[in-house]
């Protein structure tokens, strides 16, 4: 039987499961079934993700020059409140670090133990080249160059530096991921805390860090 309009009769009638829909589904779906509902467990769980992709509380603290692109992300031109993102002024309230730009090692005592009192689930974005390769500091003696050996880092932004349209682009696809259950650092430090503190202690020699308490 040809598909192709007939301009006497209209559209002939296609037999269902005949002309599967890009997406798996055969005409069933336009009823409202899927081929493979959820189960109550990844239901609640993709609500949960939901919520916390659109509740998205920064600690506010900057390490590097990255930092200042940060700020104009809370004036109206940009107004990332109606993402669902928020500054925080404590760990404790917090759920996304950004290390923005360069970060010294004296500084990563700090960032470390800040990040260790953030409740999980939580995030790390990194800002700006310098988190990804020592950027143009990538010789100096005080800074780390590779910031995924001391912290989980979920999503890295590019640039030198990222402009308030980029860190936008940024938190859009930590929310994707978180959205979509693809944000595992939190679990990966807690799996993998030898490893880290290994790296940690390398460059930070006068650790005097209390033990990670979960
Ligand atoms: S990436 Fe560029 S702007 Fe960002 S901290 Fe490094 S030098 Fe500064």
């Amino acid at each position: 039987m040809s598909n192709k309009p007939d301009l006497l009769h209209g559209v002939p009638e296609i037999p269902a499961g005949s002309v599967p829909h890009a997406n798996g589904c055969d005409q069933s779906c336009f009823l409202g079934e899927r081929p493979d509902p959820l189960s109550y467990k990844e239901a609640i769980q993709t609500v949960k993700n939901w919520f916390r992709a659109n509740s998205l509380w920064v600690i506010a603290y900057g390490t590097g020059c990255g930092s200042i692109e940060l700020r104009p992300l809370g004036t109206a031109r940009f107004d990332m409140e109606r993402f669902g993102i928020a500054m925080r002024p404590t760990p404790r309230q917090s759920n996304v670090l950004i290390i923005s730009g360069y970060l010294s090692i004296k500084s990563l005592k700090r960032v470390i133990r800040v990040y260790e009192q953030m409740p999980s689930p939580k995030w790390v974005v990194g800002l700006g080249s310098c988190t990804i390769n020592g950027g143009m500091y990538w010789d100096s003696y005080a800074t780390m160059k590779v910031l995924d050996l001391y912290l989980p880092v979920d999503v890295y932004i590019a640039g030198c530096m990222p402009r308030p349209e980029a860190l936008i682009g940024g938190f859009k696809e930590l929310m994707r991921m978180i959205k979509n259950g693809e944000t595992k650092g939190y679990i990966d430090y807690i799996e993998r805390l030898d490893w880290y503190r290994e790296n940690q202690k390398q460059i930070i020699k006068d650790w005097d860090l209390p033990d990670y308490s979960w």
